[in-house]
């Protein structure tokens, strides 16, 4: 896949993430989203994390120039039909995804492997909806995309041995540690973290603690990086939300109802870091 050449479409929190390594990977790059304004946010994003890893002197120079030159922008999705790869990172909604599947496996070649970076939608039923399931596959990335390790490789019932090869080689090659999982809701990490912060956010909201208890209290107690509602505002409390239903509505257990707080906090437009303000207030 080191010739290749890769679509990514959203590119928000995730995408312009992934956008990041691909290129920084010495591998060309398209990267789509539905206005140049928010292209152009996304590729300054790139440039300040690039000049991160730049001043950390994890990077070179010359990695830096090459990744930038690897990008491109566009808002047509016809620039993705000789594409090899597109991991897609639109929001967590069913129908948009099922659309932009559709439009995708009109598009693209009929070689072109369709990943998506979903939380917790089912990449079997995705894949159900276009002539190449064989070919769809999970990969699942983590936030910040440029510094962790972790890709979770998601697997269908259809998709193919090759398929699966081709894409733990490509995450090797960009640097990531792939681990496999077959697909159910929320896969492995979000079936296990999402009712974690859920039940953080119940705590905050039956004054249990106040925010900075919580999380500090599994922090230090727990040994996690960050507390719960911090990690939250940094995921982004929409896609948390969307996360929860998806594990209510997919598991039909109430075990896993997200909590009123979160459901007030996104409607009332606080999504967490990338709006300045969720549990925690931010600096935009
Ligand atoms: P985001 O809202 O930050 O970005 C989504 C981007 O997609 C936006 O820029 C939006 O303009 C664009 N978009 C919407 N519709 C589009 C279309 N039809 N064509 C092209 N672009 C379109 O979302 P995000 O947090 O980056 O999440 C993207 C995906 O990654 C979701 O499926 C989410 O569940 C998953 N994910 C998120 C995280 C996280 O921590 N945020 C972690 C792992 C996986």
């Amino acid at each position: 896949m080191k010739e290749s050449l890769i679509g990514v479409v959203g590119s928000g929190t995730m995408g312009n993430g992934i956008a990041h390594i691909i290129a920084l990977s010495d591998i060309k790059v398209v990267l789509i989203d539905i206005n140049q304004e928010i292209l152009k946010k996304a590729l300054l994003n790139i440039k300040r994390n690039l000049n991160k890893q730049l001043s950390k002197k994890k990077i070179t120079n010359k990695q830096f120039d090459s990744a930038m030159n690897n990008i491109k922008l566009s808002t047509k999705m016809e620039d993705l039909s000789l594409v090899d790869l597109v991991v897609e990172a639109i929001p967590e909604k069913y129908d948009l995804k099922v659309n932009l599947f559709k439009k995708l496996d009109s598009i693209c070649k009929e070689s072109t492997i369709l990943a998506t970076n979903t939380s917790s939608i089912s990449i079997s039923n995705l894949a159900s909806k276009t002539k190449r399931p064989e070919r769809v596959i999970g990969m699942h990335f983590m936030n910040p995309v440029p510094v962790m390790k972790l890709v979770e490789v998601i697997n269908t019932i259809h998709t193919s041995k090759e398929t699966t090869k081709k894409i733990i080689d490509l995450s090797h090659t960009i640097n990531k540690v792939p681990i496999q999982c077959n697909d159910y809701p929320g896969f492995v990490s979000n079936r296990i973290l999402m009712p974690m912060i859920n039940e953080a956010i119940f705590c905050l909201d039956q004054n249990v603690a106040t925010k900075e208890s919580i999380d500090e209290i599994m922090r230090l107690g727990m040994s996690h990086p960050m507390g719960p509602l911090r990690l939250a505002d940094l995921i982004g409390l929409d896609v948390c939300l969307d996360i929860m239903k998806v594990l209510y509505t997919g598991f039909n257990d109430s075990k896993y109802r997200p909590c009123v707080l979160l459901e007030k906090m996104v409607s009332s437009g606080f999504l967490g870091k990338k709006t300045g303000k969720g549990f925690y207030n931010y600096e935009l």
